[in-house]
């Protein structure tokens, strides 16, 4: 005869979920996920980090500007190969 072979009204034999202990029904607990277990030794609070909620993370920027066309350049100022002045490396023209 096990500890829970008694008659308590309203109540039946269940099992421990988590170590298969032999209980009354009404001494079982309930945990958050849906198991029965003893609550003096196999019942546990849930975890705080379960509640932790996730901060969105905005990662665009405050402002921005579309990019700009591509603008022509005169490239009359530019230096050519004729335009070059003749020069020595001595500083003597
Ligand atoms: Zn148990």
């Amino acid at each position: 005869m096990g500890k829970a072979d008694f008659l308590a009204r309203g109540q039946w034999n269940a099992f421990c979920d988590r170590c298969g202990e032999k209980r009354k029904s009404g001494d079982l607990k309930k945990t958050w996920d849906g198991y029965y277990v003893c609550p003096e030794s196999c019942w546990e609070v849930r975890h705080p980090q379960d509640f932790l909620r996730g901060v969105k993370d905005d990662q665009s920027v405050p402002w921005t500007r579309p990019e700009q066309a591509d603008q022509e350049v005169s490239n009359s100022s530019w230096a050519t190969p004729t335009t070059v002045p003749d020069g020595t490396f001595d500083n003597s023209l």
